[in-house]
């Protein structure tokens, strides 16, 4: 039996593996991409390196040295191209192989112990336009630059709210496009208010200042306007993005009439925070927090006995808070103690660099009016070509408050992606439309037995080859 089973290969998962490693336990970890590294370490395929990979990423050599000490270990098993796609009974089931492929390899584990560390995907609200070619989400813009040296195109807005629209912005000037502008959402008195409170906490996290810092020089260098209080609230074009409406905004988002620019742009990049992946500690069992992340203690423990979680799915903060989690996380799984030497510095980082996230999340939460820039024809579920119009007339017209209900007559979320991109902004359109003013079901949209998409056949017939691990 496998002793540590970790899911997710970013910074979250290949701290836990190396700390869970560390312990002498054996340990296998999966992803689903190609390559070890989640989001953040994104990198070119070995078959098109780059000279010098080091300079697009920061902690290039954090990286290199647990994912090499990893790979060169033989009591670790990396598994990538895993797809992790149902949890039950404690049994981890994954297929193996190309994405949506023919002839995967069907496996099934069995852990002592299992550290989740899916990550998060960025999220980006429905816009008038946003189904238009030339509209990507900022963190689909940031993989293609940093993971094919790909510019999404020459004069590129980037527009929504929090600090990750400033690494998209300087990775896309690295590739080659014009950044025309970036456009923060939450106001400057707002940002200053949150930012300089309790500054001594701040300096608790040098690393993140610095890197601020970094991205606040290219910025600079190559001259990327910055504004605040900002927002992209249509999206033009035939064909494809032509331009853009960038409104002025309140301090809830309504935009403030007369407040609004058209600026002519090729491409659109849109980031409104991020949503974690939970689907997997869902099917598991564990227990969500009130802002639906993935509810630990100290230990990175999660309701669920022997399932532990850490990263971006217990809360956004960034790559260090998730390299603290991890640490911790796969010390704890390979049955460590919290007061051990080996976690003293996670312990206090996590701590610091907690603080740092949930000053994030007060600076850049989104706007409680921003549907006020929808218009009924806008689609919000770009899958099934669901519109805020017949999402709101399906609410009105059944009477019904119930969540599963309204998503099967309107078929909202239903589609390729399963809600993912649409989700939470199906959930906020739908309450408002709904008797009452919410909804009744215990369930939501992050609710997906089936995590990653699967082959009937393979449904079917998987169990033939499964290999219990
Ligand atoms: C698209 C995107 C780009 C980003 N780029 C940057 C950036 O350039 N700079 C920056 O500071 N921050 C960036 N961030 C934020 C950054 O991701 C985090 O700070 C950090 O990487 C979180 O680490 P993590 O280990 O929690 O998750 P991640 O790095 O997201 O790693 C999660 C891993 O879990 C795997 N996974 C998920 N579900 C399954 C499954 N069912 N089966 C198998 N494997 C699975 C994923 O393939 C992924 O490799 C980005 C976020 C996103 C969503």
């Amino acid at each position: 039996m496998t002793e540590v089973l970790v899911i997710g290969s970013g910074p979250a998962g290949l701290a836990a593996a190396c700390a869970a490693r560390a312990l002498g336990r054996r340990v296998v970890l999966l992803d689903a991409s190609d390559y070890v590294g989640g989001q953040y370490w994104r990198h070119l395929p070995p078959e098109r390196p780059a000279r010098r990979e080091a300079v697009l990423h920061h902690g290039w050599s954090r990286f290199q040295a647990m994912s090499q000490a990893l790979e060169r270990d033989p009591l670790c098993e990396i598994v990538t191209s895993a797809h992790v796609w149902a949890i039950d009974a404690g049994r981890v089931h994954v297929m193996v192989g190309e994405a949506d492929g023919a002839g995967r390899e069907a496996r099934t584990y069995a852990a002592a112990a299992v550290v989740f560390a899916t990550g998060a995907f960025d999220r980006a609200l429905p816009i008038p336009g946003w189904d238009l070619p030339g509209v990507f989400t900022a963190g689909g813009a940031q993989a293609l630059a940093k993971g094919e040296r790909v510019a999404v195109g020459q004069r590129v807005v980037v527009a929504g709210s929090g600090p990750f629209l400033l690494p998209v912005a300087s990775s896309l000037v690295q590739a080659g496009s014009t950044v025309v502008g970036v456009y923060e959402a939450s106001h400057l008195a707002h940002l200053a208010r949150q930012w300089t409170a309790r500054p001594w906490q701040l300096l608790a996290t040098p690393a993140k200042l610095l890197e601020l810092a970094h991205y606040a020089s290219v910025h600079v260098k190559n001259r990327i306007p910055y504004a605040t209080g900002r927002a992209v609230t249509a999206i033009h074009g035939g064909q494809r993005v032509e331009s853009v409406t960038i409104s002025a905004i309140d301090e809830t988002w309504r935009p403030i009439p007369g407040g609004d620019v058209v600026v002519a742009a090729d491409a659109v990049c849109l980031g409104h925070g991020f949503t974690p992946r939970v689907e997997l500690p869902i099917a598991a069992g564990c227990r969500l927090d009130a802002r639906r992340f993935v509810q630990v203690d100290e230990h990175q423990r999660t309701s669920v006995a022997a399932f532990y979680a850490a990263g971006e799915i217990t809360g956004i903060g960034g790559v260090d808070l998730s390299l603290s989690e991890g640490t911790i996380a796969g010390h704890m799984a390979a049955g460590g103690h919290l007061e051990d030497r080996a976690l003293r510095d996670a312990r206090a980082r996590r701590d610091a660099l907690r603080s740092f996230a949930e000053r994030l999340e007060r600076a850049h939460r989104i706007g409680e009016n921003w549907t006020d820039w929808l218009s009924d024809e806008t689609i919000v579920c770009r899958c099934e070509e669901v519109s805020v119009g017949r999402l709101r007339s399906v609410a009105e017209t059944s009477r019904s408050s119930g969540l599963r209900s309204l998503k099967l007559q309107s078929r909202a979320g239903l589609g390729a992606c399963q809600g993912r991109m649409c989700g939470r902004s199906v959930e906020t359109i739908l309450a408002a439309a709904a008797p009452g003013g919410h909804l009744i079901d215990e369930s939501t949209t992050d609710r997906r037995p089936i995590a990653t998409p699967i082959r009937l056949a393979e449904l079917a017939f998987g169990n033939d080859k499964s290999v219990e691990k």
